[in-house]
């Protein structure tokens, strides 16, 4: 075969796609519950948004991302996350105007990033968001934590952990910016080259870097809880009673820095606790993002927001061995016998459909063994009968698989009937 998916791709195939059918509905539900509205943004913005929003400085836009020109000589980017293309909707829409705010919003659907393929790791991946864009009141930082628990939790997960850390504001960032510089700068060449260049850039970014976790020097690190000023600190306090009150459990983990440019304040992340996960834990990260809207020409409007993959969720429904209820059988097969009774079991077959049961036949124009067998590999839970005698009756036999028993029904009345049954 020549042709195979692309490196980091997937198909998910009918058998999988059930899954995620039912996560997708625990979202919909979820978010209707917490009265967050669906928003979605196209796959592809403008490469600046991500360039502006995330920053020049971060992995996901020096290396990660798919951009491309188009024949119109723009550049353009299969977007990377979803928080960017959001305020940007949000700004371009002037939602800021929405008499109901602050304005809560979330969205489902396929994020592209150039990585080096393993397991939870993928250059196509879904990533279930939420955004409340427009509030700074350390309740909604709590409510948005709630909802991104709560999906791990509908989809039965127990071993899970919330981590949280404050970024502080600009000026406690600055502070502790300085504070990154004297402490790495004199040792910088002991680092990689991607931190050798992020000392300048961005150093909060050398806590968070890949190559160099183990080197000592982060350890001891300055920590940014103690450049928090009074307001920072006071903020992070009401977050924390306000999850005491939801009754929340959290950790505290002043080494946690996010992997995007643009958060501030409230920053956490949920891991998978469960044996079974594999080397990456983090299930979804979230964060505190005001002055994001300004930075793209809105009105302040602090917002905070959460992604979390679908695929990393399905990883951990796996580790912790919960599965999905099986999908639903079938309702009924029609197994016709017969060239005459052919034209009849389709016509049926349409009205079952319009009824609402649902049902199937065969079109491989197989024999009755086959067509029985058919019936049994999708749980049908009766079968319908028809053959040339039936049909000149105006009757089928109605087969209930369950306990085998078979009636003889006048097809006026067959509709009540499997009705009635399949209530039973
Ligand atoms: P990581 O440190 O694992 O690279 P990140 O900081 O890049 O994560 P975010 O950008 O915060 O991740 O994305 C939020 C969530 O999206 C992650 O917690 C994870 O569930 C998921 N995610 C991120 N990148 C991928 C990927 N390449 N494949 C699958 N899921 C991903
Ligand atoms: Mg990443």
């Amino acid at each position: 075969m020549k042709f195979k998916v692309p490196r980091g791709t997937q198909d998910i195939l009918p058998s999988e796609t059930w899954k995620w059918q039912q996560v997708e509905k625990i979202i919909d539900e979820l978010c209707d519950l917490y009265r967050y509205k669906e928003i979605r943004t196209p796959i592809f913005e403008q490469t600046e948004l991500f360039q502006r929003l995330v920053g020049d400085t971060t992995d996901v836009v020096q290396k990660e991302m798919y951009t491309f020109t188009d024949k119109g000589d723009r550049s353009l980017t299969l977007r990377p996350e979803g928080t960017a293309p959001v305020v940007r909707s949000f700004v371009e829409n002037k939602m800021f105007g929405y008499p109901d705010q602050p304005v809560k919003l979330y969205y489902t659907g396929p994020m592209f990033r150039y990585e080096r393929q393993q397991a939870g790791r993928y250059r196509q991946f879904v990533q279930f968001g939420a955004e409340a864009i427009g509030s700074a009141d350390p309740a909604i930082d709590a409510e948005v934590i709630a909802l991104a628990l709560d999906v791990y939790k509908r989809a039965g997960l127990k071993h899970l952990k919330l981590v949280l850390n404050s970024l502080g504001d600009t000026e406690c960032r600055t502070a502790h910016r300085k504070a990154l510089v004297a402490h790495f700068g004199p040792h910088i060449g002991e680092f990689c080259t991607d931190c050798q260049s992020r000392l300048e850039k961005n150093p909060l970014r050398i806590l968070d870097c890949k190559v160099d976790h183990g080197h000592p020097l982060i350890a001891s690190a300055p920590s940014l809880a103690d450049y928090l000023n009074e307001e920072s600190a006071r903020y992070f306090e009401d977050v924390k009673s306000c999850l005491d009150n939801l009754g929340i459990e959290y950790e505290v983990d002043a080494n946690l820095v996010r992997g995007l440019d643009y958060y501030n304040h409230t920053a956490f992340e949920i891991m998978s606790t469960s044996d079974g996960f594999g080397a990456i834990t983090t299930l979804c990260g979230g964060g505190r993002y005001n002055g994001l809207a300004e930075e793209i020409g809105g009105p302040s409007a602090p917002g905070i927001g959460f992604a979390m993959s679908i695929e990393r969720l399905l990883l951990a429904m796996e580790a912790e061995g919960k599965t999905f209820q099986e999908e639903p059988a079938l309702d009924v097969y029609i197994v016709t016998l017969g060239e005459q009774a052919r034209q009849p079991g389709f016509k049926l077959l349409g009205e079952l459909r319009a009824a609402g049961i649902r049902s199937e036949m065969d079109y491989m124009d197989r024999k009755m063994k086959a067509q029985m067998k058919s019936a049994d590999r999708l749980q049908a839970q009766m079968v319908i009968l028809l053959g040339e005698d039936e049909v000149a009756e105006g009757v089928v036999q109605l087969k209930n698989m369950a306990n085998g028993e078979q009636v003889k029904v006048p097809v006026a009345e067959l509709i009540e009937k499997m009705k009635e049954t399949l209530l039973g």
